[in-house]
Protein backbone atom coordinates (compact mmCIF):
# COMPACT_ATOMS: atom_id res chain seq x y z
CA UNK A 1 0.00 0.00 0.00
CA UNK A 2 1.78 3.59 -0.76
CA UNK A 3 2.12 5.90 2.29
CA UNK A 4 -1.06 8.03 1.50
CA UNK A 5 -3.61 8.12 -0.99
CA UNK A 6 -7.04 9.88 -1.34
CA UNK A 7 -10.32 8.65 -2.33
CA UNK A 8 -14.00 10.21 -2.64
CA UNK A 9 -15.01 7.52 -0.68
CA UNK A 10 -12.97 4.36 1.40
CA UNK A 11 -15.43 1.42 2.08
CA UNK A 12 -14.17 -0.70 5.29
CA UNK A 13 -15.65 -3.77 4.60
CA UNK A 14 -15.77 -6.15 1.76
CA UNK A 15 -18.80 -8.08 2.91
CA UNK A 16 -22.47 -7.81 0.86
CA UNK A 17 -23.14 -4.33 2.64
CA UNK A 18 -19.32 -2.78 1.51
CA UNK A 19 -19.05 -4.32 -1.73
CA UNK A 20 -22.60 -3.46 -2.41
CA UNK A 21 -21.71 0.15 -1.17
CA UNK A 22 -19.05 0.89 -3.19
CA UNK A 23 -20.45 -0.60 -6.27
CA UNK A 24 -23.10 1.83 -6.77
CA UNK A 25 -20.13 4.77 -5.57
CA UNK A 26 -18.71 3.66 -8.41
CA UNK A 27 -21.62 3.89 -10.70
CA UNK A 28 -22.65 7.21 -9.30
CA UNK A 29 -18.82 8.22 -10.26
CA UNK A 30 -16.85 8.30 -7.32
CA UNK A 31 -13.58 7.48 -6.45
CA UNK A 32 -13.77 4.27 -4.22
CA UNK A 33 -11.54 1.97 -2.10
CA UNK A 34 -12.27 -1.02 -0.71
CA UNK A 35 -10.67 -2.17 2.32
CA UNK A 36 -10.68 -5.62 4.24
CA UNK A 37 -8.73 -7.12 6.43
CA UNK A 38 -9.22 -10.71 5.00
CA UNK A 39 -7.19 -12.47 2.47
CA UNK A 40 -10.48 -12.72 0.06
CA UNK A 41 -13.69 -11.33 0.29
CA UNK A 42 -17.15 -11.85 1.03
CA UNK A 43 -16.97 -11.42 5.05
CA UNK A 44 -20.03 -13.80 6.42
CA UNK A 45 -20.64 -15.16 2.64
CA UNK A 46 -17.23 -17.13 2.90
CA UNK A 47 -16.36 -20.47 1.39
CA UNK A 48 -13.32 -22.89 1.98
CA UNK A 49 -11.42 -25.74 1.22
CA UNK A 50 -10.00 -29.00 2.79
CA UNK A 51 -8.40 -30.19 0.05
CA UNK A 52 -11.20 -30.57 -3.08
CA UNK A 53 -13.95 -30.93 -0.82
CA UNK A 54 -15.45 -27.24 -0.82
CA UNK A 55 -17.77 -25.55 2.41
CA UNK A 56 -19.89 -22.64 2.46
CA UNK A 57 -19.02 -22.57 6.29
CA UNK A 58 -21.06 -18.76 7.06
CA UNK A 59 -23.70 -17.77 5.08
CA UNK A 60 -25.79 -21.04 3.63
CA UNK A 61 -28.40 -19.35 1.47
CA UNK A 62 -30.07 -15.94 0.30
CA UNK A 63 -33.11 -14.56 -0.48
CA UNK A 64 -34.20 -12.40 -3.32
CA UNK A 65 -36.36 -9.85 -2.81
CA UNK A 66 -35.37 -6.43 -4.06
CA UNK A 67 -34.83 -4.77 -6.92
CA UNK A 68 -31.40 -3.87 -6.70
CA UNK A 69 -29.74 -7.42 -5.06
CA UNK A 70 -32.07 -8.82 -7.38
CA UNK A 71 -30.16 -7.28 -10.25
CA UNK A 72 -26.96 -8.32 -9.01
CA UNK A 73 -27.81 -12.01 -8.37
CA UNK A 74 -29.84 -12.16 -12.39
CA UNK A 75 -25.76 -11.28 -13.48
CA UNK A 76 -24.58 -13.85 -11.32
CA UNK A 77 -26.88 -16.21 -12.37
CA UNK A 78 -26.26 -15.67 -16.00
CA UNK A 79 -23.13 -16.42 -15.47
CA UNK A 80 -23.81 -19.81 -13.14
CA UNK A 81 -22.20 -18.33 -10.33
CA UNK A 82 -25.95 -18.37 -8.81
CA UNK A 83 -28.25 -21.00 -8.68
CA UNK A 84 -31.65 -21.93 -6.98
CA UNK A 85 -31.05 -24.54 -4.36
CA UNK A 86 -34.28 -24.96 -2.90
CA UNK A 87 -37.67 -23.72 -1.89
CA UNK A 88 -37.43 -24.54 1.27
CA UNK A 89 -35.46 -27.27 3.77
CA UNK A 90 -37.20 -30.04 5.95
CA UNK A 91 -37.18 -29.06 10.23
CA UNK A 92 -36.60 -31.42 12.69
CA UNK A 93 -39.11 -30.53 15.09
CA UNK A 94 -38.21 -30.42 19.00
CA UNK A 95 -39.95 -34.04 19.41
CA UNK A 96 -37.73 -35.41 16.42
CA UNK A 97 -40.67 -35.69 14.06
CA UNK A 98 -39.43 -34.08 10.36
CA UNK A 99 -41.39 -31.46 8.65
CA UNK A 100 -40.93 -31.42 4.93
CA UNK A 101 -40.86 -28.04 3.58
CA UNK A 102 -43.68 -26.68 1.13
CA UNK A 103 -43.22 -24.95 -2.19
CA UNK A 104 -41.54 -21.74 -0.56
CA UNK A 105 -39.62 -18.68 -2.20
CA UNK A 106 -36.08 -20.06 -3.91
CA UNK A 107 -33.55 -20.05 -1.62
CA UNK A 108 -30.01 -19.19 -3.56
CA UNK A 109 -26.81 -20.14 -3.54
CA UNK A 110 -22.87 -18.84 -5.17
CA UNK A 111 -22.11 -21.43 -7.24
CA UNK A 112 -19.13 -22.55 -6.52
CA UNK A 113 -19.78 -21.86 -3.33
CA UNK A 114 -20.99 -18.17 -1.88
CA UNK A 115 -17.73 -16.03 -2.42
CA UNK A 116 -18.88 -16.37 -6.33
CA UNK A 117 -21.30 -13.76 -5.55
CA UNK A 118 -18.94 -11.44 -3.52
CA UNK A 119 -16.20 -11.78 -6.28
CA UNK A 120 -18.68 -10.98 -8.98
CA UNK A 121 -19.85 -7.71 -7.49
CA UNK A 122 -15.52 -6.85 -6.77
CA UNK A 123 -14.86 -6.95 -10.44
CA UNK A 124 -13.44 -3.53 -11.75
CA UNK A 125 -13.51 -2.56 -8.00
CA UNK A 126 -10.04 -1.14 -6.20
CA UNK A 127 -9.95 -3.85 -3.69
CA UNK A 128 -7.38 -3.49 -0.88
CA UNK A 129 -7.00 -7.22 1.19
CA UNK A 130 -5.20 -8.15 3.72
CA UNK A 131 -5.56 -4.71 5.24
CA UNK A 132 -6.69 -4.62 8.73
CA UNK A 133 -7.68 -1.30 9.74
CA UNK A 134 -6.69 -0.39 13.33
CA UNK A 135 -8.11 3.35 13.36
CA UNK A 136 -10.91 5.65 12.06
CA UNK A 137 -10.09 9.38 12.69
CA UNK A 138 -10.98 12.72 11.51
CA UNK A 139 -8.76 15.43 10.59
CA UNK A 140 -10.11 18.33 9.49
CA UNK A 141 -12.47 17.16 6.12
CA UNK A 142 -11.22 14.01 5.56
CA UNK A 143 -11.21 10.70 6.94
CA UNK A 144 -8.60 8.97 7.73
CA UNK A 145 -7.93 5.36 7.98
CA UNK A 146 -4.57 3.63 10.19
CA UNK A 147 -3.71 0.21 8.99
CA UNK A 148 -1.75 -2.25 10.90
CA UNK A 149 1.27 -1.81 8.60
CA UNK A 150 1.48 1.68 9.54
CA UNK A 151 -0.10 2.97 6.13
CA UNK A 152 -2.99 5.55 5.95
CA UNK A 153 -5.52 6.11 3.46
CA UNK A 154 -8.00 9.62 3.28
CA UNK A 155 -11.07 9.99 2.23
CA UNK A 156 -13.83 12.71 2.01
CA UNK A 157 -16.18 10.29 3.09
CA UNK A 158 -16.18 6.86 4.40
CA UNK A 159 -18.63 3.89 5.06
CA UNK A 160 -18.04 1.28 7.72
CA UNK A 161 -19.24 -2.31 7.38
CA UNK A 162 -17.73 -4.26 9.63
CA UNK A 163 -19.81 -6.03 12.64
CA UNK A 164 -21.01 -2.85 14.93
CA UNK A 165 -18.73 -3.63 18.19
CA UNK A 166 -15.74 -3.73 15.94
CA UNK A 167 -16.92 -0.52 14.12
CA UNK A 168 -17.14 1.20 17.37
CA UNK A 169 -13.60 0.18 18.42
CA UNK A 170 -12.08 1.77 15.35
CA UNK A 171 -13.90 5.22 15.86
CA UNK A 172 -13.07 5.22 19.64
CA UNK A 173 -9.00 4.33 18.21
CA UNK A 174 -9.24 7.26 16.42
CA UNK A 175 -11.16 9.24 18.91
CA UNK A 176 -14.11 10.46 16.11
CA UNK A 177 -16.48 11.87 18.82
CA UNK A 178 -20.08 10.33 18.58
CA UNK A 179 -23.65 11.83 19.68
CA UNK A 180 -23.93 10.53 23.27
CA UNK A 181 -27.43 8.94 22.56
CA UNK A 182 -26.45 7.44 19.16
CA UNK A 183 -23.28 5.72 20.95
CA UNK A 184 -25.52 4.11 23.36
CA UNK A 185 -27.78 2.70 20.77
CA UNK A 186 -25.40 1.40 18.59
CA UNK A 187 -23.18 0.13 21.52
CA UNK A 188 -26.29 -2.14 22.55
CA UNK A 189 -26.34 -4.29 19.19
CA UNK A 190 -25.18 -7.44 19.95
CA UNK A 191 -24.71 -10.21 17.70
CA UNK A 192 -24.81 -14.01 18.42
CA UNK A 193 -22.00 -16.21 18.12
CA UNK A 194 -21.91 -19.55 15.96
CA UNK A 195 -19.60 -22.55 15.65
CA UNK A 196 -19.51 -23.81 12.28
CA UNK A 197 -17.98 -27.30 12.03
CA UNK A 198 -16.21 -28.52 8.27
CA UNK A 199 -16.33 -32.09 7.93
CA UNK A 200 -14.96 -34.00 5.01
CA UNK A 201 -16.73 -37.52 4.83
CA UNK A 202 -15.80 -40.98 3.67
CA UNK A 203 -18.87 -41.50 1.94
CA UNK A 204 -21.96 -39.44 1.32
CA UNK A 205 -24.44 -38.11 4.10
CA UNK A 206 -27.52 -38.85 5.22
CA UNK A 207 -29.18 -35.40 5.16
CA UNK A 208 -31.89 -35.30 3.24
CA UNK A 209 -32.36 -33.90 0.13
CA UNK A 210 -32.08 -31.05 -1.21
CA UNK A 211 -29.31 -31.43 1.72
CA UNK A 212 -30.23 -28.65 4.29
CA UNK A 213 -31.77 -29.51 7.50
CA UNK A 214 -33.02 -26.84 10.43
CA UNK A 215 -33.23 -28.46 13.66
CA UNK A 216 -34.86 -26.57 16.96
CA UNK A 217 -33.69 -28.83 19.45
CA UNK A 218 -30.23 -29.93 20.60
CA UNK A 219 -26.54 -28.48 19.65
CA UNK A 220 -26.86 -28.03 16.49
CA UNK A 221 -29.14 -25.66 14.77
CA UNK A 222 -28.59 -26.81 11.02
CA UNK A 223 -26.34 -29.34 8.58
CA UNK A 224 -25.92 -28.93 5.12
CA UNK A 225 -24.14 -31.14 2.58
CA UNK A 226 -22.49 -29.52 0.53
CA UNK A 227 -22.50 -32.23 -2.31
CA UNK A 228 -26.08 -32.48 -2.55
CA UNK A 229 -25.73 -28.63 -2.41
CA UNK A 230 -23.16 -29.17 -5.98
CA UNK A 231 -20.20 -27.08 -4.58
CA UNK A 232 -18.04 -29.85 -3.07
CA UNK A 233 -16.42 -32.59 -5.00
CA UNK A 234 -16.23 -34.77 -2.12
CA UNK A 235 -19.13 -35.38 0.56
CA UNK A 236 -18.15 -32.66 2.86
CA UNK A 237 -20.55 -31.03 5.60
CA UNK A 238 -20.98 -27.98 7.69
CA UNK A 239 -22.53 -27.83 10.79
CA UNK A 240 -23.80 -24.76 12.44
CA UNK A 241 -23.86 -24.92 16.07
CA UNK A 242 -27.15 -23.34 17.67
CA UNK A 243 -26.85 -19.50 19.33
CA UNK A 244 -27.35 -21.35 22.90
CA UNK A 245 -24.75 -23.84 22.78
CA UNK A 246 -22.14 -21.95 20.65
CA UNK A 247 -22.75 -19.17 23.37
CA UNK A 248 -22.11 -21.23 26.10
CA UNK A 249 -19.12 -22.97 24.49
CA UNK A 250 -17.85 -20.33 22.79
CA UNK A 251 -14.35 -19.45 24.78
CA UNK A 252 -14.12 -23.42 25.49
CA UNK A 253 -11.54 -26.36 24.42
CA UNK A 254 -11.96 -26.64 20.36
CA UNK A 255 -11.19 -29.99 19.97
CA UNK A 256 -14.22 -30.65 22.65
CA UNK A 257 -16.93 -28.54 20.74
CA UNK A 258 -15.76 -30.54 17.42
CA UNK A 259 -16.66 -33.55 19.28
CA UNK A 260 -19.88 -32.52 21.36
CA UNK A 261 -20.92 -31.34 17.29
CA UNK A 262 -19.47 -34.47 15.81
CA UNK A 263 -21.79 -36.80 18.22
CA UNK A 264 -25.21 -34.37 17.67
CA UNK A 265 -24.70 -34.79 13.75
CA UNK A 266 -23.97 -38.84 14.28
CA UNK A 267 -27.41 -39.72 12.74
CA UNK A 268 -26.68 -37.56 9.45
CA UNK A 269 -23.20 -39.40 8.86
CA UNK A 270 -22.48 -42.61 7.50
CA UNK A 271 -20.41 -44.77 9.95
CA UNK A 272 -21.27 -42.07 12.67
CA UNK A 273 -17.79 -39.92 13.80
CA UNK A 274 -15.53 -42.32 12.63
CA UNK A 275 -16.82 -41.52 9.03
CA UNK A 276 -14.99 -37.77 9.36
CA UNK A 277 -11.88 -38.08 7.17
CA UNK A 278 -10.87 -34.44 7.64
CA UNK A 279 -12.75 -31.86 10.07
CA UNK A 280 -11.92 -27.82 10.95
CA UNK A 281 -13.67 -26.02 13.54
CA UNK A 282 -14.32 -21.97 12.92
CA UNK A 283 -15.94 -19.45 15.56
CA UNK A 284 -17.86 -16.54 14.28
CA UNK A 285 -17.57 -14.01 17.32
CA UNK A 286 -20.68 -11.75 15.10
CA UNK A 287 -22.66 -14.50 13.13
CA UNK A 288 -25.58 -12.31 13.26
CA UNK A 289 -26.98 -9.53 14.82
CA UNK A 290 -29.64 -10.11 17.58
CA UNK A 291 -30.51 -6.64 18.02
CA UNK A 292 -31.18 -3.92 15.06
CA UNK A 293 -30.69 -0.25 14.26
CA UNK A 294 -33.60 1.30 13.28
CA UNK A 295 -33.08 2.62 10.11
CA UNK A 296 -30.52 0.95 7.20
CA UNK A 297 -27.69 3.35 7.92
CA UNK A 298 -26.39 5.69 10.51
CA UNK A 299 -24.50 8.75 9.73
CA UNK A 300 -22.46 9.06 12.46
CA UNK A 301 -20.44 11.93 11.89
CA UNK A 302 -20.93 14.82 8.99
CA UNK A 303 -17.70 16.72 7.47
CA UNK A 304 -16.52 14.61 6.77
CA UNK A 305 -19.43 12.24 6.58
CA UNK A 306 -18.87 8.51 8.24
CA UNK A 307 -21.51 6.03 7.60
CA UNK A 308 -22.23 2.34 8.80
CA UNK A 309 -24.13 0.25 7.23
CA UNK A 310 -24.35 -3.81 7.08
CA UNK A 311 -26.52 -6.17 8.35
CA UNK A 312 -27.59 -4.39 11.76
CA UNK A 313 -29.71 -1.92 9.85
CA UNK A 314 -31.60 -3.98 7.67
CA UNK A 315 -32.36 -7.23 8.74
CA UNK A 316 -29.66 -10.00 9.66
CA UNK A 317 -29.24 -11.56 6.57
CA UNK A 318 -27.25 -11.26 2.99
CA UNK A 319 -29.78 -9.23 1.40
CA UNK A 320 -30.23 -7.26 4.07
CA UNK A 321 -26.63 -6.21 4.12
CA UNK A 322 -26.67 -5.65 0.38
CA UNK A 323 -29.87 -3.05 1.19
CA UNK A 324 -27.97 -1.63 3.64
CA UNK A 325 -24.86 -0.68 1.83
CA UNK A 326 -26.83 0.65 -0.93
CA UNK A 327 -28.88 3.01 0.97
CA UNK A 328 -25.59 4.19 2.85
CA UNK A 329 -24.24 5.12 -1.05
CA UNK A 330 -27.32 6.57 -2.02
CA UNK A 331 -26.98 8.85 0.87
CA UNK A 332 -23.32 9.75 0.42
CA UNK A 333 -24.40 10.55 -3.15
CA UNK A 334 -27.39 13.06 -2.00
CA UNK A 335 -25.26 14.58 0.31
CA UNK A 336 -21.34 14.53 -1.09
CA UNK A 337 -19.64 15.91 -3.99
CA UNK A 338 -17.06 13.99 -5.56
CA UNK A 339 -13.83 16.48 -5.65
CA UNK A 340 -10.56 14.19 -5.69
C1 LIG B 1 -22.85 -19.03 10.43
C2 LIG B 1 -23.68 -18.02 9.67
C3 LIG B 1 -24.78 -18.44 8.94
C4 LIG B 1 -25.55 -17.52 8.23
N1 LIG B 1 -26.57 -17.97 7.45
C5 LIG B 1 -27.22 -17.09 6.66
C6 LIG B 1 -28.14 -17.56 5.68
O1 LIG B 1 -28.32 -18.77 5.49
N2 LIG B 1 -28.80 -16.63 4.93
C7 LIG B 1 -28.57 -15.29 5.06
O2 LIG B 1 -29.17 -14.51 4.33
N3 LIG B 1 -27.68 -14.83 5.96
C8 LIG B 1 -26.99 -15.69 6.74
N4 LIG B 1 -26.05 -15.25 7.61
C9 LIG B 1 -25.89 -13.79 7.79
C10 LIG B 1 -25.14 -13.15 6.63
O3 LIG B 1 -23.94 -13.86 6.37
C11 LIG B 1 -24.83 -11.71 6.99
O4 LIG B 1 -26.05 -11.05 7.32
C12 LIG B 1 -24.16 -10.90 5.87
O5 LIG B 1 -23.24 -11.68 5.15
C13 LIG B 1 -23.50 -9.70 6.52
O6 LIG B 1 -22.83 -8.91 5.55
P1 LIG B 1 -22.11 -7.57 6.00
O7 LIG B 1 -21.48 -6.98 4.80
O8 LIG B 1 -23.04 -6.74 6.80
O9 LIG B 1 -20.97 -8.02 7.04
P2 LIG B 1 -19.71 -8.96 6.83
O10 LIG B 1 -19.98 -9.99 5.81
O11 LIG B 1 -19.32 -9.42 8.20
O12 LIG B 1 -18.59 -7.98 6.25
C14 LIG B 1 -17.82 -7.16 7.09
C15 LIG B 1 -16.39 -7.18 6.58
O13 LIG B 1 -15.62 -6.24 7.35
C16 LIG B 1 -14.31 -6.74 7.44
N5 LIG B 1 -13.65 -6.10 8.58
C17 LIG B 1 -13.99 -6.16 9.89
N6 LIG B 1 -13.14 -5.42 10.62
C18 LIG B 1 -12.22 -4.90 9.76
C19 LIG B 1 -11.07 -4.07 9.93
N7 LIG B 1 -10.69 -3.63 11.14
N8 LIG B 1 -10.36 -3.73 8.83
C20 LIG B 1 -10.72 -4.17 7.58
N9 LIG B 1 -11.81 -4.96 7.39
C21 LIG B 1 -12.55 -5.33 8.46
C22 LIG B 1 -14.52 -8.25 7.66
O14 LIG B 1 -13.34 -8.98 7.31
C23 LIG B 1 -15.69 -8.53 6.74
O15 LIG B 1 -15.26 -9.00 5.46
C24 LIG B 1 -25.24 -16.14 8.29
C25 LIG B 1 -24.11 -15.73 9.00
C26 LIG B 1 -23.33 -16.66 9.67
C27 LIG B 1 -22.07 -16.21 10.37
Amino acid sequence: MAARELFDVAVVGAGMAGLSAARALVEAGRRVVVVDKGRGIGGRMATRRIGTAVFDHGAQYFSVRSRGFGNVVAEASEAGEAVVWSHGFPVLDASGAMELPGEGHPRWCGKPGMTAIAKRMAVGLDMRTASRVEAVAVEGDRVLLRFEDGATIEAQACVLTPPVPQTLDLLDAGGVPLDAGERATLGKIDYEPCFALMAVLASPSKVPPPGGLSLEAGPIAWIADNQQKGISPLPAITIHASSQFSREHFDGDPAAVAVALLAAAERWIDGGASGVVEQSLHRWKFARPVSMFESPLAVVHRTPSIVLAGDAFAGQRVEAAATSGAAAARWLTRNERSGT
